[in-house]
This record gives structure tokens, sequence and C-alpha cells, in this order.
């Protein structure tokens, strides 16, 4: 069954997919905690990584949705397996760093493991962030194509900081998309999976679109899901997302790694390429074609 993918044409939308979503990351970062009409006044469509926010970034460069989804993939790249205990300690080295930002559950969660060894926080119904869901693609570039794994990665990698059942749902259908998305699967059939997600969790339902853009991870997917299956390219597609503003660099790395997954590298502008951040590229085409070489998928080539 693995003839029918092309190396070349699922290395290319991998990479785009993990470039995409530190573009997304840049870009929406720029406006995060913003309105959409505070945008709108400000800077009319919002389209330029310029930089500044509340963070005062400077042009191209990323924040903790890229720097946690780096930690997981160098962690597995490194131990040629999947080890959570190394993930964890990745999160805790980056936490100590003193990163420009960290939300407020990670932060919860890295400490337990810093503190007490923990690997898996409580449940709790109150932790349906986003940030578990935001760094998911490494978990998704790994497991390619194999769904079990898939799931049990995810759910792995989500319980370090976040343990809730519509988390855990985000991230699972994300991955899947992911996989569909990479192998080149049409979007009538990403959009069945999003479906399937609705199907079990009404909430997630995102149509009408209610224009809500917050952290909270069913807001966050619904702003995803409306932005990708409207967009007609990766421009349009996380545009869209990061004008909704609030949680805008998250809601924009989410919706630029399906998209990049989706389009490949011939989608990504050019003028976004450039303008970021050198290093954290390099490093990103390193370790995407290291997580595929090490994926069942390559081993089946
Ligand atoms: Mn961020
Ligand atoms: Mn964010």
């Amino acid at each position: 069954m693995f003839n029918q993918y092309n190396p070349d044409e699922i290395r290319d939308r991998a990479r785009a997919a993990f470039i995409g979503m530190a573009i997304g990351d840049a870009l929406g970062a720029t406006v995060e905690f913003m309105t959409t009409s505070e945008i709108a006044s400000k800077y009319g469509t919002f389209k330029d990584i310029i930089g500044g926010g509340w963070l005062r970034l400077k042009p191209g460069q990323v924040t903790d949705d890229t720097q946690m989804a780096l930690c997981i993939a160098r962690a597995v790249v490194s131990r040629q397996t999947w080890a959570l205990e190394a993930v964890a300690d990745n999160f805790a080295a980056w936490l100590k760093s003193r990163p420009v930002d960290c939300g407020d559950t990670c932060r919860k969660g890295i400490r337990a493991y810093m503190l007490h060894g923990t690997l898996e926080m409580p449940l709790n119904e109150w932790d349906a962030g986003n940030g578990a869901a935001m760094r998911m693609l490494p978990v998704a570039l790994y497991s390619l194509p194999d769904g079990e794994l898939l799931r049990k990665y995810a759910v792995e990698q989500a319980h370090l900081t976040h343990n809730n059942p519509v988390s855990d749902a985000a991230c699972i259908c994300l991955g899947e998309m992911l996989h569909l998305a990479i192998c080149g699967a049409e979007k009538s059939r990403l959009r069945r999976q999003a479906d399937g997600l609705v199907a079990r969790f009404p909430t997630f339902n995102f149509e009408p679109y209610r224009g809500l853009a917050t952290g909270y991870v069913v807001d966050t997917m619904q702003t995803v899901f409306h932005w990708f299956f409207r967009g007609r390219s990766f421009e349009e597609c996380l545009v869209g997302a990061v004008n909704q503003g609030a949680d805008a660099d998250t809601t924009g790395a989410i919706c630029a790694m399906l998209a990049g997954a989706y389009y490949g590298m011939e989608g990504i502008p050019q003028r976004w390429l450039k303008k970021m951040d050198k290093g954290v590229i390099t490093e990103i085409e390193i370790v995407t074609d290291k997580l595929l070489a090490a994926s069942p998928l390559w081993r089946a080539f």
C-alpha cells in the first residue's frame, strides 16, 4: 500500500507543514490578543511578517508554539524512538531558558514534571486550552501514516500538560488531518475527518462560524477549520485565521501547518519565507527529514 506514496512529495508537504507552522506563529504573534476591529483599523487586512505585538518580537521570530513543537521533534530525533521523558526534559530546559512566552497550563505541567517527575497531569475539565494541539506536528510526522501510533503519541504528549478529553479529541483529529494532507488527500477527505470530530463532540461545530479565536481549543479549532476549508491558497487560509485576532499566533500556527501540508512548499509566499528566522527554518528542515526517516512510512519505502 505504501508504493502509492511519492517520497519527494511527502517530504515537500511535511516541510511545508513545519515551516508553515512557524510562519503562522511569527505572523499571528503580531496581532495576538487584538480584536478583529482593532486589527482592521490598524492594518486593514493584516498580512505581513513585521514582528512587534505584545511580545515585541523581531520580524520572523517564533514563540512557544514553534518552540514546544521543536522540543518534541528534538527529543524524538536524538533518542531515535518515542521518549516521553526526553520530551519533558526538553520542555523543562526550554522553560528554564526564559522563553518569550508560555501558556499557564503548559507552565503548570512542566513545573509538575520538574518538581515531581509527573509525566501525566491529572484529568482536568478546565485544561482545554490549545497548548497540546499546537505542538502536534512532529507527532504526526514521526507516526506517519500509522493512526494507532498517532493516537498513542498524541495523547501522551498532550497529557504532559493538558489532560482533557476535548483537547485530546482535537489533538487526534488534527494529527489525522495532517497524516491525510501530507499523504496527498483532497480537502473533501479532510472535511470528512473534521465532520467526524464534530459528530463525536458537537461543540466543535464551525458552521455557522462564531468568529471566536481564543486559546480555548474549541474556539481555536473552529477558527482553523473555518479558514482552512474556506481558503483557496496557503496565504488565504492563514491570513483569514490571523485576522480573527485573539490567540492569533496559535490559530495561525495550526491553520498554517494544515495548509502547508495541503498546498506544499509551492504555496508558501516567498515574502514570508524570507522574513523568517534562518536558524529556525534550518533546524525545521533538518528535524523534518529526520522525523520522516524514522517514521513507519519511510521504513516501508
Ligand atoms: Mn505563542
Ligand atoms: Mn498563542
